[in-house]
């Protein structure tokens, strides 16, 4: 292959992977922006193996490229063709600390074997690429373990609040800036000391800034780290002097970057102290001192939830992870075909942060055919409540919490939230009295118009289905 065709195939999946971005931007169009994004990478495989062999890549080399890459695409394969919907974000975490980990090896084997010989202030640059590199590849790959811990709940979603942690955070970015300037003025390879010494504090740094975020700020957090993965990449392309590598990282970690504010926005929050681990502020800080809750939980029943339903003239169906835990979607989709049939305007409200991942609930509905147009955004259809006869929270938690905007002490609070309370009546479907992911209580089960439908979702949806049908 010509490097004149290497370019221009680069050039090709650069665009595929811009027009996936634009197409997953957009239910509709979210299925062609895989297939484009799909494209483009094998594309991009392909060149780049064809491209090695310009290089001086003999049948060994390739040899142990297959030996290295063909379990991996198997390995990949299997995990993403097994991997249960809820279980989503934590595979996505845990991609993003691959990539982390790879940024960190790649720079360390560069700097030990640099592809080419570099000298004057070609050599200092590289030399930068490599330090950066490493340095945002350790907090990712850090980062993202401890998000993968918990989001799998193997570590507390409350938020690890050390004293003087500001401090600590601050003393370790330090550090590894002097260890930079060790590394710069080495000579030869007396330079590896001073990385690997800095690449340990950036893997302790990484674990201590995810693990002061508390459990409702996970959303920022994973989009982040999301975005620093894509750093991470293009720094890997820097030191590699691969310019697809380059662009493809730069696309992720700026869009990640975007999603990453767009929800800081949404949740209220400070984008500069969520990314500092919780900086200046006390969100995800422990409720200790949040309001005691008061009044008495109404339940209600499979039969009285049907005749609510049926009695309604307008219904808002507000879905969270528990939706997603009891693969209640089709279920859902039944009983909104079975209402509009009865004549009810039924839509549904999604919180930007509902489930655990951007765009849970979204994907779940599309899933299982529930129509675009019913599905609105929490700004979209927030004002209605009071007007709505009959809100179904099914498995919702966090993101329907009155104490975000009654509690000033709340750990939410500020966050916006449904207001479902403000409707008619409101059924809650769970199992139990159970905390959501950012365990607080939640005042909604216990005022005067909200009826708790308990057990798992499925089974009440379709013992409400036979109901109304
Ligand atoms: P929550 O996590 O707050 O609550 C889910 C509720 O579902 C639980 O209280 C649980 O109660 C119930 N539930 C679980 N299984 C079932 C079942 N089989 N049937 C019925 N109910 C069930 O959900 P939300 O969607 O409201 O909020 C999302 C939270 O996750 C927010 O705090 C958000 O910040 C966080 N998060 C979001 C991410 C994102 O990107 N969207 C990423 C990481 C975290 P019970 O056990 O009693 O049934």
């Amino acid at each position: 292959m010509t490097s004149s065709l290497l370019t221009v195939s680069y050039i090709g999946s650069s665009a595929m992977f811009i027009l996936s971005l634009s197409g997953l931007s957009n239910q509709e169009s979210a299925r062609r922006g895989n297939l484009y994004g799909i494209i483009g990478m094998i594309l991009a495989i392909v060149a780049t193996t064809v491209a090695v062999g310009m290089s001086g890549f003999g049948l060994s080399e390739y040899g142990t490229l297959a030996i290295a890459v063909l379990p991996g695409i198997v390995i990949g394969a299997i995990v993403a063709a097994r991997v249960a919907m809820t279980s989503m974000p934590e595979l996505v975490a845990i991609l993003h600390s691959f990539v982390g980990a790879a940024a960190v090896l790649v720079g360390i084997a560069n700097y030990l074997a640099p592809a080419q010989p570099l000298t004057g202030v070609e050599a200092v640059i590289h030399e930068v690429e490599i330090f950066v590199g490493v340095f945002i590849g350790a907090i990712t790959f850090s980062g993202s373990v401890v998000a993968f811990g918990k989001l799998r709940a193997w570590l507390p979603s409350k938020p690890l609040l050390l004293p003087a942690r500001h401090w600590l955070n601050l003393g370790m970015l330090g550090a590894s800036i002097s260890l930079g300037s060790g590394f710069l003025s080495a000579e030869g390879y007396d330079g590896l000391t001073p990385l690997l010494i800095m690449t340990a504090i950036a893997i302790v740094l990484g674990v201590h800034l995810v693990m002061a975020i508390g459990g409702a700020d996970m959303p920022v957090v994973i989009s982040m780290l999301n975005s620093y993965s894509g750093w991470a990449a293009a720094a890997a392309g820097f030191m590699l002097s691969n310019d697809l590598l380059i662009i493809t990282g730069a696309l992720v970690g700026s869009s990640g970057a975007i999603l990453s504010y767009i929800m800081c926005k949404a949740m209220n929050r400070s984008f500069i102290s969520v990314i500092l681990g919780g900086f200046g502020a006390d969100s995800g800080a422990a409720p200790a001192t949040a309001t005691k809750i008061e009044g008495d939980v109404h339940q209600t029943t499979v039969e009285s939830t049907a005749q609510t339903l049926r009695n309604a003239k307008n219904v808002i169906i507000v879905p969270g992870y528990g939706m997603a835990v009891a693969q209640a979607q089709h279920s859902v989709s039944e009983i909104t075909k079975t209402l509009q049939g009865l004549g009810v305007n039924v839509r549904f409200g999604i919180h930007p942060v509902a489930g655990r991942m951007p765009g849970h609930m979204n994907v779940l509905l599309a899933e299982a055919k529930v129509p675009y147009d019913i599905v609105l955004e929490m700004d979209e259809i927030n004002a209605d409540f009071p007007e709505t006869d009959a809100v179904l929270v099914i498995g919702a938690n966090d993101t329907v919490n009155p104490s975000a905007i009654e509690d000033p002490h709340s750990a939410i609070a500020g966050m916006p939230v449904m207001e479902v309370w403000k409707s008619h009546k409101t059924v809650v479907m769970k199992r139990g009295m159970a905390s959501g992911y950012a365990g607080i209580e939640n005042p909604l089960f216990y005022k005067e118009n909200t009826e708790m439908l308990f057990g798992d979702a499925k089974k009440n949806l379709d013992a409400i289905l036979g109901h109304l049908r």
